[in-house]
């Protein structure tokens, strides 16, 4: 992860808790403030802090689903064409007990939302990451591109080549059919957020490590509170495990809604799965109506991406 001091106890704790300060993880600065001669002092974290409401029973034990609470957006906020009612209830909630879960770190457990946050102060306080091994090898930060405002976002995994190199979220060939699959639902791509669980590329493409997952992902999660859309798609087994805090494969909850801190998330076949398995592309084009369904969208307009 990063590069802390070797050696000195206190440096190393001061260097860990710049690192929680840079997530702005609310009860630490807290710690601080009430620990006297503390390593960092007292700085305030920018703006209100408040701890999620919900019960803990009530919530899904994930390192990401518990992170960063949910964040309403003031009702004057535009939302896109996508704008639905909230108040239609999805299809079929998985319980949270039907979907084996991680221990999450206590570092996730401990994270607040941020009141006012936005995506550019998100981005600000990315900055020119170096907090995992990923900035090594990357060309481009590839943060997340689309409306600040959408009723839908799509996660996926990581940036490719194609992202890496352009700084921007599927604009590959699996892009390429995310594209399609969003104008099938009678959308563009300016109407929903598009992001990934990891902001910069993989060497080779590979998998993330959880590592690079867990330091990445309070920046997803900012995000996905900044935004407050109704609906979450996570695109493929990684970003529906890392989201969901599950080892189990997506295939055996995919196309089930989840609560998901104010949002319903549905996770559903990778693009790039698709290219290479055309035939799991009518799952997926159920999965996208039951979306659409959920967004108030018109299901005659539409048109089944091939
Ligand atoms: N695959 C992903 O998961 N994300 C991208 O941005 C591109 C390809």
């Amino acid at each position: 992860m990063n590069s802390f001091p070797p050696g000195d106890p206190h440096e190393k704790l001061t260097a860990w808790l710049r690192y929680y300060e840079d997530l702005r993880l609310g009860p630490f600065y807290r710690d601080r403030r009430s620990v006297p001669g503390s390593p960092l002092g007292v700085r305030p974290a920018v703006g209100a802090v408040t701890r999620a409401a919900a019960p803990a029973e009530s919530r899904i034990a994930s390192p990401i689903a518990q992170a960063a609470p949910r964040q309403k957006q003031p009702a004057s906020a535009s939302k896109s064409s996508v704008a639905a009612p909230r108040s239609s209830p999805p299809t079929a909630a998985v319980a949270a007990a039907a979907l084996p879960v991680l221990q999450a770190p206590s570092l996730f457990h401990a994270s607040e939302r941020i009141q006012g946050d936005t995506l550019d102060r998100i981005r600000e306080d990315l900055g020119d990451c170096t907090r995992c091994r990923l900035h090594e090898t990357r060309n481009k930060i590839v943060y997340g591109a689309g409306n600040p405002h959408a009723s839908l976002v799509f996660v996926g995994e990581g940036p490719g080549h194609d992202e890496d190199i352009q700084g921007l979220p599927f604009v590959g060939r699996a892009g390429k059919l995310l594209t399609q699959m969003i104008e099938a639902m009678g959308l563009r791509r300016d109407d929903v957020y598009i992001a990934n669980v990891v902001k910069c590329r993989p060497p080779e493409n590979r998998v993330p490590e959880k590592d690079e997952v867990s330091t990445c992902s309070p920046f997803l999660l900012r995000q996905l509170a900044a935004i407050a859309p109704k609906v979450i798609v996570c695109l493929g087994n990684v970003a529906s495990q890392a989201m969901l805090g599950t080892t189990k494969s997506i295939s055996s909850y995919r196309g089930q809604w989840i609560d998901y801190r104010g949002s319903k998330l549905i996770a559903t076949y990778h693009p790039a799965y698709l290219l290479r398995n055309p035939a799991a592309k009518s799952d997926v084009w159920l999965d996208l109506k039951k979306v659409m369904l959920e967004l108030g969208l018109p299901l005659n307009r539409s048109r089944r991406a091939d």
